[in-house]
Order: C-alpha cells, then structure tokens, then sequence
C-alpha cells in the first residue's frame, strides 16, 4: 500500500463533505477561546460546568503530580495504583451509593472493556440505534449478538426480547443521556423491561454525570432509579473536567472487572493528576449545586433562542443542543459561516450521527454569560442566514 492509497481515501471523504481535520485552538476551556489569531466563543465543549478551568480542580491536579509524578510507572495491578487512584474510586462510591468503583483509563477503554465481559458469544445485545462507537466497538469484542433498537424505542425492544429463544443471555446497552441527540433514554421503562426479561441493563452516562438530577449524580439520579440498576458506567472527561472514566457497582462486580476487563489490566494507570483532579470534580459537583443551576438557565436560554430563529432541533432536555441540517456539506459550510462570526461550533456528521443527520451541536456550559449567549445568537442567525438554513 503506497500513500497515494491514503491520498486518494481522503480525497474522497473531502468529495463526501465528510473530511475531518484538528482545529488549531489555543485553549480547550471556554467559554472564549483563541483559534487562529481570533477570539471566538466555544459552543462545543462537554466541559458543562465549567470545572476544567476551575482553580481548585487545577490545584489538585498540580499538587498530585508534585507529589507523585507526571505519569503513573505501570498498570493499576502492578506498581500504578496510588493514593489518587483509591481516593477517587472512594469518592465515587460515595457519590453514586454503591459498595464500590472501578477507574478506567478513559470511557472508551471502559466500554471495550467491559461489555465482552457481561456478555459472550452465543448471547444476544440489544442496543439503541444511537449508541456511542466505543459502545459498539465493546459489543463487537464480545462476539455476542447484536442487535438495535429504535432510538428510545421500548416498544421496538420488547419486540425484539419476545423473539428471542428461551433463557437467552441478554444484554440491553443504552446511554442516560444521549451524546448527539441530548435527549434521554427511558429508563424507568428499560429497567422494567430488562427486570421482565431476566436481561442484564448496561448505561453509560459520560454525559450526564456531573449534570443530571437534583444532586448532578447522572441520568439514573433524575429517574429515581438508584438502587435498581446494579452497575453502570460514565466518564470523568465530559462535566467532571478531567480525562478518564469510572465503573460503579457492587464489590463483587468491582473486583469481577479488575481480574477481567482487558482494558484495565493491559494499560497504565491515569496519571495522578487526572484522579486528584476529578476527586476534586466531584467535590465541587456535591458542593456547588448554583453551577448546574446557571447551567440549566443558559440551556434554556439558548434553546429558546435557537427556537425563535426558526431552527428544528432535536428531541433535547438537556445542554446539548443539536441543530438538524441532514446534508454534511451543509452542516460544513454552516459551521464555517458561524466560525466567521466569532461562534466556535463543530458540524457533526457520518459515521458520528446517522447518514442525513448532520447537525451542528451547540453545547452551552454553566461558564456562559448572558452577553456571550446573545452575541453568539446574533452569529448563529447570521450564518443561517447566508447558508439559506433560515
Ligand atoms: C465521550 C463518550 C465516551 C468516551 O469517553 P472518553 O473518556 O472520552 O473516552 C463514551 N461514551 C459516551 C456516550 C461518550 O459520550
């Protein structure tokens, strides 16, 4: 394979308007942010409470790696488990109201690791349309079957669980809140049916830990449904600020996963840095209940705002607020237009979001003011404007 090869696969995703590129930010932090020489306001962060930036947060990421060194030496089993790693897991325990938590080195390691080890071949996994890759990607490593239901689709699932054959091994993967859609997957229903059907239910809430339910415990807090689901899986990367992601569950489960999941046992230990600075998160997510409050108000906001301009969003509740345009080249030249404007919003597109389902996912956070909200509006309806969205 010569590198024409590559040339020639790239030109053909820039031919589908689907070519990605890394974007020359200065800063990952928002709410304004450097690109290129300009000051643009960044509506794309899961940085949702701001906490990435927050000084006590920085404090202890500084403070562990003083104290313990940049990089862990060596996997969790071997030399790499240190006091922020254990500090972490106990305060997750302590957040979420389970015996026990499990860190992994990011959420997408989480998944590959753990779903080949609810499940094996000769099972069947029942999972939502919309469902994260790393998702799919664990459900491939596990051999099992696999099967989607219609997004949010309970009726569709339980089709699906009365067509199965007698006693089969069967896993329902959902997310709590959906990354691109921003909406919620019916969890009351889900438990109930994975309860009905003897099946094993799976969530991964990356994006609503730190923002869900009154105490910003996640989606399951929100549904009243802790205590039903056994075990479930979210990340410290999105509203936590930090990079990494947590299993929580029973003891038994915690220690099942340590023995097992590949993708804990085959890979270094998260920096010192990353715990400390997500113990810190959680601290301030427990602490500091005006942050989501300010959070929810700019969602808000910015729906209503979006809204009045004409825009068709998705079936969101939450600060992920996705602008359907369906063609990619579309969504592509609305994004430029916006980042013209001083607005920092990425199009989303295939293989991210199905096929004609591109969109611009605006993402507001508790660190937005009001001014920055208005000017970043005033921007949006200009691009759609120009791009004959509006
Ligand atoms: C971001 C995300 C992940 C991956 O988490 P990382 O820590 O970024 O690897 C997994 N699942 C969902 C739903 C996500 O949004």
């Amino acid at each position: 394979m010569s590198t024409s090869h590559f040339r020639a696969a790239l030109q053909r995703l820039t031919g589908q308007s689907l070519r990605r590129a890394l974007s020359p930010l200065e800063s990952a932090s928002g709410p304004v942010v450097d690109y290129a020489g300009r000051t643009v306001i960044l509506l794309s962060s899961n940085d949702y409470l701001g906490l990435a930036a927050h000084p006590r947060v920085i404090q202890s990421a500084v403070e562990a790696t003083e104290r313990y060194g940049a990089g862990s030496g060596a996997s969790r089993l071997v030399s790499g488990s240190l006091p922020p790693h254990r500090s972490l897991e106990a305060a997750l325990a302590k957040f979420k109201g389970t015996e026990g938590a499990l860190v992994f080195g990011a959420g997408y390691l989480a998944n590959v690791g753990v779903i080949p080890n609810l499940i094996g071949r000769g099972g069947l996994i029942l999972a939502d349309r919309l469902c994260h890759a790393s998702l799919i990607d664990g459900c491939r490593l596990s051999r099992a079957d696999f099967r989607v239901f219609r997004h949010g689709d309970c009726a569709h699932l339980e089709t699906l669980l009365r067509r199965r054959s007698d006693n089969r091994r069967t896993l329902i993967i959902t997310e709590g809140l959906f990354s691109m859609d921003g909406d919620v997957a019916p969890l009351d229903d889900l438990v109930r049916l994975a309860e009905q059907y003897d099946a094993l239910l799976y969530v991964d809430d990356a994006h609503g830990t730190g923002i869900m339910g009154a105490g910003g415990r996640g989606t399951i807090e929100q549904f009243g449904l802790e205590g039903r689901i056994p075990f479930h899986m979210g990340t410290l990367s999105k509203a936590l600020g930090s990079y990494g992601a947590y299993v929580v569950g029973s003891d038994d489960f915690v220690q099942y996963l340590l023995n097992v999941a590949r993708s804990f046992i085959f890979t270094t230990a998260l920096p010192p840095a990353m715990a400390a600075a997500a113990s810190a998160a959680i601290a301030i997510v427990e602490t500091e209940p005006e942050r989501r409050a300010r959070l929810w108000a700019n969602r808000h906001y910015l729906f209503k705002g979006l809204q009045n301009q004409g825009f068709r969003l998705t079936a969101t509740v939450s600060p992920i607020l996705p602008v359907l345009i369906g063609d990619a080249a579309k969504a592509s030249a609305f994004a430029d237009r916006l980042l013209a404007h001083g607005v920092y919003a990425t199009a989303i597109r295939p293989p991210t979001v199905p096929d004609g389902t591109s969109r611009i996912r605006f993402t507001v956070t508790a660190a937005h003011t009001t001014d920055q909200l208005d000017e970043a509006l005033q921007a949006v309806q200009r691009a759609g404007r120009e791009t004959g969205l509006l």
